[in-house]
């Protein structure tokens, strides 16, 4: 499913408190649609793939824990912050447990809710549509007319190719997943070998590296995938 950039779903019983949290997003340049219930956001995630879900964890029926974790069951990637009116751990806790990727505890401050739901979708979406040429020791890739060049040199890459060294380099030195990595090149549905993205970073090396063996640009991160740094 087309993931809308400024989607986003509030999910809370409190009419009161969800239409607090509506407008500030709202404000925020999102665009919001509420649930008053578990069961209804559910179903409003998979018909409207938001890129983000306010969860409350007090909801009449199932609880924002059984929302979060039949969300991240169903293998979508939305951002889910979990709220609770709740001081202490053991929400916190459970809500990270769950799978939740932030946390807060009623009542909150509406610029830290919208800082928090910032900072989530920052996380989750690194590559920015920035056109500025990346730099990275010698390297320099030009997103807008899909060039690289090492130490001045053009280097060709295939558009696979390309398009991981865009990735590694966009996460400025934060070390992506093979999850991560093969998600973006071959889409979330992507069922493929996860060995294929070993020979695409091969082969990348084998272009961009003075010594592929040595790799100074691409390193590997030991049971977790790879980082430019
Ligand atoms: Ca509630």
């Amino acid at each position: 499913m087309e993931m809308f950039k400024n989607k986003l779903i509030v999910v809370e019983d409190d009419p009161a408190t969800r239409l607090l949290i509506r407008s500030v997003l709202f404000k925020s340049g999102y665009q919001v649609l509420e649930a008053n219930s578990g069961e209804q956001a559910l179903e409003l995630c998979a018909c409207e793939g938001p890129i983000l879900v306010v969860l409350d964890i007090g909801l009449p029926g199932m609880d924002g824990f059984e929302v979060c974790r039949t969300l991240r069951a169903s293998g979508r990637r939305q951002g889910i912050l979990m709220l609770t009116a709740k001081e202490g751990d053991q929400d916190k806790v459970e809500g990270l447990d769950a799978g939740a990727d932030d946390y807060m505890v009623k009542p909150f401050n509406p610029r830290e809710l919208v800082a928090r739901v910032k900072a989530v979708l920052r996380r989750l979406h690194p590559l920015n549509s920035s056109n500025e040429p990346l730099l990275f020791k010698g390297l320099r890739l030009e997103p807008e007319n899909r060039r690289v060049f090492r130490d001045g040199l053009e280097v060709r890459l295939t558009p696979r190719e390309f398009n991981l060294l865009s990735n590694l380099l966009k996460a400025s030195g934060r070390a992506m997943s093979r999850e991560e990595l093969t998600d973006a090149l071959w889409g979330i549905n992507h069922f493929g070998s996860p060995k294929l993205l070993d020979v695409y970073v091969r082969r990348l090396r084998e272009k961009i590296e003075t010594d592929p063996s040595a790799p100074q640009l691409i390193q590997t991160v030991w049971g977790y995938g790879y980082a430019c740094r």
